[in-house]
């Protein structure tokens, strides 16, 4: 591994973190999150779209750090909700909302809807800035589920225990992380922003566009 490929995940969410840092591990790039790092900006995440929330948090953090920033803006889209909470997900309960309250908040929402009735997808947007914090890799990827009457399992975050994979029977609180890694939206946008991130790197990229 080249110690001059170093990236930041611009994420201050150490579930997510862990994940993004996992998936990027056998690409031979150096990782750091933010809780790594001294300081970092507090982004506010006023966009309509998660491409403009993952822009605005690796672009603000890339100028800030003068470093790569790879950030990722997710979320959850439920049918019957008219895909709320959407970009909201992390706050759909309010500023300081907790996971549980999120979750009894949607459950709350979804009533007794049938199962059938209650599709749901994730969905993750991944936007690498370089230091310059000139957008230089976007990717996309989702995952389609259901929402549970119920929190089963205690794997992953967030949304996870009421977030049933159709063809496993299983809510990602119940599967594994590898399997996670294999099915959800960050496995997926992770996959294909990948080999822009070997590219760029292979290219020399990474080092002409070197740090202020
Ligand atoms: P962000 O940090 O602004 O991108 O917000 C992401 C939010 O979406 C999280 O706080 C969760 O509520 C939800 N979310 C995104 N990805 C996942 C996931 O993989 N599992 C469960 N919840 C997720």
């Amino acid at each position: 591994m080249s110690d001059h490929f170093d990236l930041v995940l611009g994420t201050a969410n150490a579930a997510k973190a862990r994940e993004l840092r996992e998936l990027l591990a056998p690409h031979g790039f150096r990782v750091q999150t933010l809780a790594d790092l001294p300081d970092f900006v507090d982004v506010v995440e006023d966009g309509e779209t998660f491409a403009d929330n993952a822009r605005l948090k690796a672009v603000q953090q890339a100028l800030h750090l003068g470093a790569w920033v790879m950030a990722d803006d997710s979320g959850i889209e439920v049918a019957a909700l008219a895909g709320r909470p959407g970009v909201y997900s992390a706050r759909y309960a309010g500023p300081d909302a907790t996971d549980a309250d999120n979750n009894a908040k949607l459950l709350a929402e979804l009533g007794d809807l049938p199962s059938e009735k209650r599709a749901a997808r994730y969905v993750c947007h991944v936007t690498l800035a370089d230091p310059q914090g000139q957008v230089r890799a976007e990717a996309n990827g989702e995952c389609r589920g259901r929402i549970r009457t119920a929190p089963v399992g205690s794997n992953g975050f967030g949304y996870d225990p009421l977030f049933e994979v159709v063809e496993y029977h299983r809510t990602f609180g119940e599967l594994g992380s590898a399997v996670k890694a294999a099915l959800s939206h960050r496995g997926r946008a992770v996959r294909a922003i990948a080999p822009q991130l070997i590219a760029l790197a292979e290219r020399g990229q990474w080092l002409a566009a070197a740090p202020r």
